[in-house]
């Protein structure tokens, strides 16, 4: 029996998606090593992109799909967070931001914030 692939969790805010959408592309033959989970929108946009992925779509991240991913990390289920945040926009979810970067370094799993950490990360894999 193979062993589980081990899971990565994908998040884009939304001036980021685009970004989110040409990395899957890219990378889709190092992230097919992965189990995918992904907030809503961005896991449609990564299903798009590279439709062959295994994603699961989870809630939207301002109605808790980040607080679902930071759940995952706390149990031991999620061991990689890429996320790519937009620095220069007001989110109405900016704490549910931080809790998951907090969890992310609490549990100390590699976490990239910007696209090309999550392209040093994935291709060092
Ligand atoms: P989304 O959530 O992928 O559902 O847009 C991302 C976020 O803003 O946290």
């Amino acid at each position: 029996m193979e062993p589980a692939k081990p899971c990565i969790a994908l998040i884009a805010h939304d001036l980021k998606k685009d970004d989110m959408a040409d990395f899957a592309r890219q990378r889709q033959t190092a992230l097919s090593k992965f189990r995918i989970v992904a907030t809503g929108t961005t896991g449609g946009r990564v299903l798009e992109a590279a439709p062959d992925l295994d994603v699961t779509r989870l809630k939207s991240g301002p109605l808790g799909g980040d607080q679902q991913i930071g759940a995952m990390i706390a149990t031991g289920e999620v061991s990689m967070l890429v996320f790519f945040i937009d620095p220069l926009s007001a989110l109405p979810h900016d704490v549910d931001v931080k809790a998951l970067t907090r969890l992310a370094t609490v549990y100390d799993i590699p976490m990239a914030l910007n696209r090309a950490t999550a392209e040093h990360l994935i291709d060092f894999q």
